[in-house]
Formats: structure tokens, sequence, C-alpha cells
């Protein structure tokens, strides 16, 4: 198969094998790409897939092994994220979710948290949700309401999240809280883990979205509920810190998502080009047809390249990895978009009916450019890295 075909990833890996890579390749052409419209139109959460997915070891992929994780590199998360997402962006989404709150659990959690959650996590034993944003407090996360209080044994947590992936189906939350209103955002907001089953805990509704639509994503509240001591993760008064490092690892698999995204509109415009014929000829043939697809492809191929520059700053602790993340992730998101029009335009008629692949992508896109950081807070991060005199450092955001 050519380089330049979109139907095999372009990501290169490092620890990840030439064999491992085909079993990746191969779990997504037979296993994901044949449900994904399926999943789409039902809205259906594939815990089977996901079991599958555990088992062949596709969470956790920069966890150390004896964590229980892949024991892998960012360069090869954003493989697998790539790989995933070509076969359906949900799916995709489901092994970004689990590898933030893996990562987060891995550096700052105890023993004990590691084999009460981590370990669970990356074996599909228990779902996972990461619950930051609220009403007030999206772009803003420094402005979150949701409380936590110690009382005599542990805290007591109030508050509400919204839009939180895998709120409907999660077994657990990792939830931003302020534990110190006076400090806020400068050491007054800590993380919890939190048991979806604690009296007190309510899943508020489950959102019906554009795309991606096998996520499930809803609301939490939390009234008055009674955490133990040993709920707070990491050091009280952290949470900031910690969010903001594994956020450009979460942005990384962003990218490699919406890049996945790309590469197959790409795929699906660049046969219909070759299969569909007008006035006598392929449709590929004409030039205003074959320009767009040229553009699409050089442009994913200079995004996987950032984003592969992105992993290994990540991968050595480089002073520019969260910006370079954030570049890696604004580029690929707006691609995505770009790249979906394109391919819904190739198809004609056809790519705005509901049961064609580019129709879902084109869905499917568009939130990239606004969860994990909307394109808007990358420009703010990259601008401020270009410009640290002139930036505004009042607000932390996103
Ligand atoms: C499908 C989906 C899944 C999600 N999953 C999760 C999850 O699992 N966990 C979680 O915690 N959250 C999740 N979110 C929330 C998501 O991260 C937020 O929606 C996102 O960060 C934007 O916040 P907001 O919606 O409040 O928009 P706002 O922050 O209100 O922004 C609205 C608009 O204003 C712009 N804007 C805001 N401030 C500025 C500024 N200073 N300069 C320029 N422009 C600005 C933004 O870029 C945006 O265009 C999810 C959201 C969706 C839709």
């Amino acid at each position: 198969m050519s380089v330049m075909s979109p139907r095999r990833s372009a990501v290169p890996s490092e620890v990840l094998g030439a064999d491992e890579r085909r079993l990746v390749h191969e779990f997504v052409d037979e296993q994901i790409r044949p449900i994904a419209a399926e999943l789409d139109q039902s809205e259906r959460f594939p815990r089977e897939l996901y079991l599958e997915m555990a088992k062949i070891g596709l969470f956790g992929t920069t966890v150390a092994a004896g964590l229980g994780g892949a024991g892998g590199t960012p360069l090869d998360y954003l493989f697998v994220m790539e790989s995933l997402s070509y076969g359906y962006a949900s799916v995709a989404d489901q092994c970004g979710l689990i590898e933030i709150v893996g990562s987060l659990l891995a550096a700052f959690g105890t023993d004990e948290q590691h084999e009460q959650y981590l370990r669970p996590l990356l074996c599909y034993g228990r779902t996972c949700a990461y619950a930051l944003t609220e009403a007030g407090a999206g772009s803003d996360l420094g402005s979150i309401t949701t409380r936590a209080v110690r009382d005599r044994d542990g805290w007591v947590l109030t508050g509400e999240k919204i839009y939180i992936h895998n709120a409907p189906v999660a077994d657990f939350a990792a939830v931003l809280a302020v534990t110190d209103p006076v400090k806020g955002k400068r050491g007054g907001i800590s993380v919890f883990l939190v048991d979806l089953d604690l009296p007190g805990v309510s899943r508020a509704y489950q959102e019906h979205k554009m795309g991606q639509r096998a996520s499930q994503v809803g609301g939490l509240v939390f009234d008055e509920v009674r955490l133990p001591a040993d709920a707070l993760l990491g050091e009280e008064g952290h949470a900031f810190g910690y969010m903001m490092e594994v956020l450009a690892k979460g942005r990384l698999g962003i990218a490699g998502l919406a890049l996945g995204i790309s590469r197959a509109a790409l795929a699906a415009a660049v046969t219909q080009a070759g299969d569909r014929s007008q006035f006598g000829v392929p449709i590929g043939a004409n030039q205003a047809i074959a320009f767009p697809l040229a553009d699409a492809a050089t442009e994913l191929r200079a995004g996987v390249a950032l984003a592969a520059e992105a992993a290994r700053a990540l991968g050595s602790a480089s002073e520019d990895a969260a910006t370079l993340c954030s570049m890696a992730k604004l580029l690929a998101s707006e691609g995505a978009v770009r790249h979906a029009d394109v391919a819904v335009q190739v198809f004609g008629g056809s790519g705005y009916i509901r049961g064609y692949e580019v129709e879902r992508l084109y869905r499917d896109a568009r939130i990239t450019r606004i969860y994990e950081g909307t394109s808007e807070m990358q420009r703010l991060i990259i601008s401020r890295a270009l410009l640290p005199r002139n930036s505004d450092r009042r607000g932390e955001r996103r």
C-alpha cells in the first residue's frame, strides 16, 4: 500500500512494533468501521467493544505496564487515537477519556487508588468520567463553584457539572472542586475521586448531540455527598496544576482524533472521485474536485507531522510541549471540519444523506473545535507563548 494511501495511519510509533500496529489497523477495519453507522444512528454505548479493546491493550497507552497500562509513549498514543478515530470518533473519544483519567491516577494516585480505580479502569472493569465543566465555568475553569468542605472524617461535596462524557454510564468520576474559596485557582482547587453510586449523587440528564452520538454525555449533580478522606487525589489545592498537565495530553489525543476524521473523509472522497462519473468521466478528472483533495492530503500530512512533534515534546517533557499540543489540536481540528466539508461536496447530494459515512464525519468533526479547550483558547495559549510580555495572565483558562 502506498504511503500516500489514506487507508493506513501516517503517524509513526515508538514502542509499538509493526505487529501491534497491524493489530490496531485490523481491529479498526474489522470491529469498528462496520458498526460506526449503527452506533451513530442508535446512540448506543458499545460496552462489549470497549471490553474487547481493553483485552488487546488499547487503554492506557502511556500508563506504565506495572500499573496495568501499555507502557508506550505519547507518540504511540497519538497513533492509537488517530487509528481508532479513522474507525469511529466516539470510540477514540472513550480511549482518550481513559488515557486522561488514567494518567492523572498514575501520576498522582496512591497505591490504594491505583488498585481501586486505575487497574479496574484500564481493564474496563470500571468506567470513568472527568468532570470539570459547569454552567458558569467552561473555558474559564478557574471560576468553578462546586465546593468540597472538610468535615470530621472526610469531605462533603456539593455542586453540578454539565456536558460530562460518560456521565450516564460511569462508575466513578474525577471531579474538580473548590476547597479554599479565598485561594481559588491559586491553590484552592482540588480533585476528588467520586463513586457515582454514593448517596447524594444523581445523573441529571443525557444530552443528544450533533455528532459523536455513541459518546454518552450528561450532567452530574452532587448534593452534600459525603466522601472519605482518601477520595482526595494528590495534594489538596494542587488540582489546577494537575489538570493543566493532563490537558496537554488530552489535546494531543484530540489532535489524533481529528486527524483520524480527516483521513476517513479523504479516503471516502478519493474513492468517490474515482467511482462516480458525470459527463462521461470520473468526477476526480476535474481539477475542481481533485485540487481540494490534494490540499486536504497535504494538510493532513502537515497535521500529522506537527502532532508527532508535539507528542515527542510531551514525551521528553520539553517546556514547549503544551504549546505544541495546542498547535497540533488547533491545526488538526480546524482541518477536520474543512476536510469533512470537502468530502461532503465530492459526494454531492448523497453526502448530505444519513447513512453515508461523510455525512456522519461532517457532524463528528465539529466538536473537535470545541471540547478539550476551544480553538480560541488554543490560540490564546499559543499567542501567550509567542508574546509572553504582552499576555494577560490574570485569568487561568483551558
Ligand atoms: C460533546 C461534549 C463533550 C464534553 N465532554 C466534557 C467532559 O468529559 N468533561 C468536562 O469537564 N467537560 C466536557 N465538555 C465541555 C467542554 O470542554 C466545554 O464545552 C468547552 O471547554 C467550552 O466551554 P463552554 O461550552 O462553557 O463555552 P464558553 O467558555 O462559554 O465559550 C463560548 C465561546 O466563547 C469563546 N471564548 C470564551 N472566552 C474567550 C476569550 N477569553 N477569548 C476569546 N474567546 C473566548 C469560546 O472559544 C467559545 O467560542 C464537553 C462538551 C461537549 C459539547
